[in-house]
């Protein structure tokens, strides 16, 4: 067992540094800049190492001297160390050596990285005392709150657009939860949601828990570098919704470096977005960092679709600070992601994933990726909660009778190369 020592300290403001308690507190009163876990890593470093981490139990909190949680796992222990699947089909089609898929559509409980950060949220909202825990949601988060609320035998409310998809509606009515679908966008019912916090104390994973909720995305960069050998790739893609995930892949690498867990070597990381809402990827390349809302997202990436993303500025930071860039995807190109990915590797994404595999095509086609260079996507999101995005694209084509020789008359029509015999 791991000893329950406090590796954090507290948080502390991201822009002027002003520290705050370990509290439900997530911006700061003084230059309302947003509050970061603080750790101790001096602390850390004596304790942690390849050896003790590799030793312990597969899920993310093999790293939880890392994350902020102070007792023991009550929720989520099983959360993480989703596969690193080495893509050979995928990069001979792409004519490069070594891409990988962080797969976390297979994450468990609910099928998408969210329930990493979930898991660290809900954690720390019972250590906080909290009784109900809820989220504004473009549909993955809600699904992962309802899930392991209801594990932790706690009350949840999740607050959605009311125009998501039905897998991801189903995906969270189903744990008991109370669903309330918001007439209007993400942005609008993240508005609405910061003011339930203040009125009802309930835990919002991502608003008066962020700090913490947000930590849990560095797992996925602990994974990638343990899993590939203690190794920092060359090139990851990361789609970006709020903008949280891409930042806390780029800390998980510092950490581990600082740590000395991995040789330092900086990873190029690349942000991915729906064409029709990229605010990030827009601002990226315009090469400025005033980010401009978009007031009606209209896409198929439904899960991404956030106009004014909280996390802009820092995401921004890490692109340009590592080397890597902005791209972003058509609907129609997300689609033939999809559909390149399953073909080639067996792995049924979400929307989200088809922009990332869309972008790795545009980062390649540029040369921004040498066919010479590790790569590894963020698949973030399951297939099966967003089949409205495949819409009569595989409907069952062919039936017949029970009978041999229909059968028989079938493969001659479909096959007459006679590969089948
Ligand atoms: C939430 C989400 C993301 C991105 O999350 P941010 O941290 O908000 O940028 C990526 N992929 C999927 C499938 C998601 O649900
Ligand atoms: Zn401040």
């Amino acid at each position: 067992m791991v000893e329950q020592r406090r590796f954090f300290s507290g948080l502390k403001c991201r822009e002027c540094g002003r520290p705050y308690p370990g509290k439900a507190l997530y911006v700061c009163e003084y230059c309302f800049g947003p509050l970061e876990v603080e750790y101790d890593y001096a602390l850390i470093g004596d304790s942690l190492s390849r050896e003790k981490i590799e030793a312990r139990r597969k899920s993310m909190w093999r790293y939880r001297e890392l994350l902020p949680v102070a007792g023991d796992i009550s929720v989520g222990a099983d959360v993480g160390f989703t596969p690193l699947v080495r893509a050979k089909r995928l990069a001979a089609e792409w004519g490069v050596r070594e891409v990988w898929l962080k797969n976390d559509s297979v994450n468990f409980p609910t099928l998408s990285f969210k329930d990493r950060v979930v898991s660290v949220a809900v954690n720390r909202a019972r250590e906080l005392g909290f009784k109900v825990i809820s989220c504004a949601s473009t549909g993955n988060l809600a699904n992962s709150v309802a899930a392991q609320s209801a594990s932790a035998g706690m009350q949840s409310f999740v607050f959605i657009p009311h125009d998501l998809e039905d897998g991801k509606i189903l995906c969270s009515s189903i744990y008991g939860t109370k669903v309330v679908g918001i007439r209007g966008t993400y942005d609008q019912v993240n508005r609405l949601c910061a003011e339930i916090a203040g009125r009802y104390g309930w835990g919002f994973v991502n608003i008066n828990l962020r700090p913490y909720y947000a930590e849990g995305s560095k797992s996925m960069g602990f994974e990638i570098a343990e899993q590939l050998g203690w190794r920092i790739p060359d090139h990851v893609v990361v789609p970006m919704a709020g903008g949280s995930l891409i930042t806390k892949v780029d800390k998980a690498f510092d950490e581990f470096a600082k740590l000395g867990l991995v040789p330092h070597k900086t990873a190029k990381i690349h942000g991915a977005q729906a064409q029709n809402c990229a605010p990030i990827v827009n601002a990226f390349r315009a090469g400025s960092d005033v980010v401009r809302p978009i007031a009606e997202p209209n896409t198929i990436v439904k899960s991404l679709a956030i106009g004014n993303p909280a996390d802009a500025h820092y995401a921004l930071q890490t692109i340009s600070g590592s080397g890597g860039s902005g791209v972003a995807a058509s609907d129609a190109e997300t689609i033939a992601g999809i559909e390149l990915l399953a073909r080639t590797e067996g792995v049924f994404a979400e929307t989200a994933g088809g922009v990332v595999v869309a972008a790795a095509i545009k980062l390649l086609a540029s040369g921004q990726v040498k066919p010479d260079e590790s790569l590894v996507l963020c698949i973030t999101g399951n297939g099966l909660k967003t089949k409205e995005a495949l819409h009569g694209r595989h409907e069952l084509k062919t039936t017949i009778k029970p009978s041999l020789a229909e059968f028989e008359s079938l493969i001659e029509t479909e096959s007459p190369t006679k590969e089948w015999k």
